[in-house]
C-alpha cells in the first residue's frame, strides 16, 4: 500500500518535539493565544520573508479574514480561478461579493495574467492560486491589479516555501506579493498542522492589525469590540505542532523536488503523459505531483486496484459545482480549466516516501500504459 499522503509518518519523525511541545501547552493550559502562538508567528513570518504572519483557524478563514480586512463587501467582484479547490470562492461568497472566474494558463493551471487583463474591469479584488505548490504567474498579476488599483490577495495554501526570482534577481517567498498571503496548514499540506490551522502573512502594519483584531471578534479589549469580528484563532496547541515541523520545511520541500524530479524521469514518453514545464523564475515546493492523460480515470482506478493512493486535484472546476450553479456558468467558457479537471492526476508525494515506493508507483503507471 502506497497512500497519497502520509501524514502519520511525518509525526513519528518528529514525535519527540511534537509530544515535548503540545506537552509543555498543556502544562500551561494557554489554549487560546498563547505564547507559542507568537513564537510560531514570528518563525513563520521570517520564513516567509513578511513583516507579519498571522495565526487563524484555517486556510478558508486566512482567505475569509484577508477578503474582509481589504474591504470586500456585498455587491463586489473578486477574480479568482476555477481550477481550484472550493475554499478560495466560498469566503468570497461569504462577504457578499461575486466571484469572477478568470482562465487559467494551460501550461502551469495558475490564473492567466492576460485572461485577467481582459476580465479587470469591475473587479474590487484579484485572488490568483499557487496551485500545486507553484507560484502563479505573480509579478504580472500584480501588475494588472496595481494598474486597475485593486488589492492582490494570494492564495497560498498549497505553496508554503515557493519562491518567485524577480527580474533583478530578487527573490520573494509565497505570501510575499500583494497585500496579503493566505497560507492552509491542513494536515495534508506541504506544512500541515494536527487539525485545522492556516496563517496570513502581509508587510501592511494597519492591514495585520485589522487581521488581528478581526480574527478575535473585533476585540481592542477583553470585553470591548470595535469592529465585528469572527472566531477566527489558532489553537495554541496547532501553533506548538507547527514550530516543530516548521524546522524541516526547506529540507522537506527539497526532498519532495527530488521525488518529483524522479517521476518526470522516469515516467516522460509512457503514454500520453504529461508534466507540467518547469517554469525558473517560479519554484514550486510540489504540493501535489501533478500529471495529465487523456485516459485519467482508468488510471485512476488501476493505480486504486494495486494499492496504490492517487488523487484528482480537482475533479469538478469551481465555476460548475452545483454549489455555484446560480452564476450561470456552462461547461465550455472556461476551455483550459475544463481540461486540466478532465484530465489531471496527482501520484503519492510526500518527504518520507522511499524510493522503492517511488519505483513501485512508477512500474504500475508503466504497467498501465
Ligand atoms: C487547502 C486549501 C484551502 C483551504 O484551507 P483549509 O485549511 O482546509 O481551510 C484553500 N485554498 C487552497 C488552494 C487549498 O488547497
Amino acid at each position: 500500500m502506497i497512500p497519497l499522503v502520509d501524514v502519520k509518518a511525518a509525526y513519528l519523525r518528529h514525535r519527540a518535539a511534537i509530544d515535548a511541545a503540545v506537552q509543555d501547552v498543556l502544562e500551561s493550559t494557554a489554549f487560546i493565544q498563547g505564547p507559542q502562538l507568537r513564537a510560531f508567528e514570528e518563525a513563520y513570518a521570517a520564513y516567509c520573508g513578511t513583516k507579519h504572519a498571522i495565526g487563524v483557524g484555517s486556510g478558508t478563514a486566512a482567505l475569509h479574514l484577508a477578503l474582509a480586512a481589504a474591504g470586500v463587501g456585498a455587491g463586489d467582484v473578486v477574480a479568482v480561478p476555477a481550477h481550484t479547490f472550493i475554499a478560495t470562492v466560498e469566503p468570497v461568497s461569504w462577504l457578499g461579493a461575486r466571484p469572477r472566474f478568470v482562465e487559467i494558463d494551460p501550461e502551469t493551471g495558475a490564473m492567466d495574467p492576460v485572461a485577467l487583463k481582459g476580465a479587470i474591469d469591475g473587479v474590487s479584488a484579484v485572488l490568483p492560486v499557487d496551485i500545486h505548490g507553484r507560484p502563479a504567474d505573480l509579478e504580472q498579476i500584480a501588475a494588472v491589479a496595481a494598474d486597475a488599483g485593486v488589492p492582490l490577495i494570494e492564495d497560498a495554501a498549497q505553496a508554503h516555501g515557493a519562491e518567485v526570482v524577480r527580474a533583478d534577481g530578487t527573490v520573494v517567498r509565497a505570501g510575499g506579493y500583494g497585500l496579503a498571503g493566505c497560507f492552509s496548514f491542513y494536515p495534508g499540506k506541504n506544512l500541515g498542522a494536527f487539525g485545522d490551522a492556516g496563517a496570513i502573512t502581509t508587510n501592511d502594519d494597519a492591514f495585520a492589525a485589522t487581521v488581528r483584531r478581526l480574527r478575535d471578534h473585533g476585540r481592542t479589549s477583553k470585553y470591548e469590540h470595535e469592529i465585528i469580528g469572527y472566531a477566527h484563532r489558532m489553537d495554541t496547541l496547532q501553533a506548538a505542532v507547527l514550530s516543530v515541523k516548521l524546522s524541516t520545511l526547506d529540507a522537506d520541500n527539497r526532498r519532495r523536488a527530488a521525488l518529483m524530479a524522479r517521476y518526470e524521469e522516469e515516467l516522460t514518453g509512457v503514454g500520453d503523459l504529461w508534466f507540467p514545464p518547469a517554469t525558473p523564475d517560479r519554484r514550486s515546493v510540489f504540493h501535489h505531483a501533478l500529471v495529465r492523460t487523456s485516459r485519467r480515470d482508468s488510471l485512476l482506478s488501476f493505480l486504486k486496484e494495486r494499492g496504490i493512493g492517487a488523487g484528482v486535484h480537482y475533479p469538478i472546476p469551481v465555476h460548475l459545482q452545483p454549489a455555484y450553479a446560480f452564476l450561470g456558468y456552462r461547461r465550455g467558457d472556461l476551455p483550459s480549466t475544463e481540461a486540466w479537471a478532465d484530465e489531471c492526476l496527482s501520484l503519492p508525494l510526500y518527504p518520507e516516501l522511499s524510493d522503492a515506493q517511488l519505483a513501485g508507483v512508477v512500474d504500475a503507471v508503466r504497467a498501465f500504459f
